[in-house]
């Protein structure tokens, strides 16, 4: 990475020390970065809980090397260290930022798929590969590099600041409210910074002011007390497999929009406003085509007089993502006796989650097939976030990332989910969240070959450093 400003970034007249002391530490913040990538944070496994813990721990140094002081791992029973720390003396009239990141990361998926191995950080063509280089461990080195570089060129910050490093979001926070609960009151703030979203493109910025909700159900199929022979009983005994295929095969008709009868009543229509948003923002089926590598030949799903942006963001989905049955390795000629299956789903603004999931379950109990006993256990489930854009702190966030990236800012959705924001918003009186773009859409979080577009990592941090800036302004 280079030390010199990004060609199209035009630091405010009062900022261009900041942004000089950024460039020059750039090279050492994308070696911290590198430093957590190597550490395989994996929340949803077991065994990586010590990994995760000491991706806690090495993240706590990197914040003290920042300048940030009172540096500490929260704990709560049963979950993954949060790290925390401050820098509060910017006086009683500045504001306080909450600024938030996560260090933990997904599964690698299928680990001989990646073109390198997931934790070893790789350059490849302006973009370094690695499990977490964008999501999330860029966001942390996003905050770090900004205060980082106030400190060194100012000795002080302009705002009031407190640091938030989750340990468990990709696992969805199941302790989260416990540790508002807890830890709520030390983190007050009066806005909050979130680096954990994705930009509209390489080098056009985003902010988003929605996120789907999420909700997950558990489907229990049975048929037989256990499994039977399939060439004595095949053809008159119903086998849980079939069923479960069948029942699934309900929740979504020919075009793949959701079937379930009730489900999508309370989605919140798009205002006239964020129709105007999402048709700025110029959609491309064939560029989301490539972003995705979806095959040749293949179509998107959904409701086709609804744009792609509206079924991404703005409608509910429903997903099978595992199974219990044999492996095509294991399979024997049996009838099997039962199947579990795990649904997720991805929840609208305006769905009132209790409601769509319990439409859920009555919808797969009264579909099931062959009189087939169907039992449906609800998951955790957390309801869509929506921001209207507009206010002092967005038009901080606005005024930054435009001097970072040369350009304005994409009003974004989001299709994914942050469990944090609601209720943390929610805690701190409604106070506003930015949700700002790390990622690009070629990132490929949570997939193969996971990746961050350096250059613009230049630009994101750049954009939080001025955003301190901005809204110590306002
Ligand atoms: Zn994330």
């Amino acid at each position: 990475m280079s030390a010199t400003l990004p060609p199209e970034t035009r630091p405010p007249a009062t900022l261009t020390d900041v942004a000089e002391t950024l460039v020059h530490q750039i090279g050492e913040t994308r070696t911290w970065l590198e430093e957590l990538v190597r550490i395989p944070s994996i929340s949803a496994l077991p065994e990586h809980a010590d990994d995760v813990r000491a991706c806690a721990e090495r993240t706590a140094a990197r914040c003290r090397d920042a300048g940030l002081e009172d540096v500490e791992l929260l704990e709560l029973e049963g979950a993954h260290p949060y790290v925390t720390g401050s820098w509060l003396h910017a006086g009683p009239d500045a504001p306080t930022v909450l600024l938030y990141a996560h260090h933990d990361v997904q599964p690698v998926g299928t680990a001989d798929r990646w073109s390198s191995p997931p934790f070893t950080p790789t350059e490849r063509k302006g973009r370094l590969f690695g499990r977490g280089s964008a999501d999330d461990k860029a966001g942390i080195l996003a905050h770090l590099a900004a205060i980082r570089a106030w400190l060194t060129a100012r000795g002080s910050l302009p705002v009031n600041v407190k640091v938030i490093i989750e340990g468990e979001e990709e696992l969805g926070s199941p302790n989260l409210t416990a540790f508002l609960a807890r830890y709520g009151d030390r983190l007050r703030a009066d806005v909050i910074v979130l680096t954990d979203l994705v930009n509209h493109k390489v080098g056009w910025p985003g902010l988003t002011t929605t996120l789907r909700g999420m909700a997950e159900a558990t489907v229990t199929v049975r048929s037989l007390e256990q499994p039977v022979h399939s060439g004595m009983w095949g053809g008159a005994v119903p086998d849980a497999f079939t069923g479960a295929i069948r029942l699934l095969a309900t929740l979504h008709d020919e075009r793949g929009e959701i079937a379930v009868p009730g489900f999508a009543d309370d989605v919140r229509p798009l205002s006239e406003e964020e129709r105007a948003r999402f048709a700025a923002l110029h959609e491309d089926p064939d560029e989301l085509r490539d972003e995705v590598r979806m095959l040749d030949g293949v179509g998107f799903v959904g409701d086709p007089d609804r744009s792609l942006f509206e079924r991404l963001w703005a409608r509910p989905t429903i997903t099978p993502v595992g199974m219990d049955v044999p492996s095509v390795a294991n399979a024997s000629n049996t009838l099997l006796s039962r199947v579990d299956v795990k649904l997720s789903c991805r929840l609208a603004p305006g769905q009132d989650p209790d409601r769509a999931m319990t439409a859920l379950r009555d919808h797969l109990i009264a579909q099931a097939p062959w009189g087939l006993h169907v039992e449906v256990a609800l998951g955790e489930r957390n309801p869509a976030w929506v921001m209207e854009p507009g206010g002092p702190a967005w038009d901080a966030a606005v005024a930054a990332m435009t001097a970072a990236y040369g350009r304005e800012p994409a009003v974004l959705g989001c299709g994914g989910s942050i469990p944090f924001v609601e209720p943390f918003s929610a805690a701190f009186d409604g106070a506003p969240c930015l949700l700002v773009g790390i990622e690009d859409p070629a990132s490929n979080a949570h997939g193969e070959d996971e990746s961050l577009h350096l250059e613009d990592f230049v630009r994101a941090c750049l954009g939080e450093a001025f955003l301190l800036g901005e809204l110590a302004a306002r």
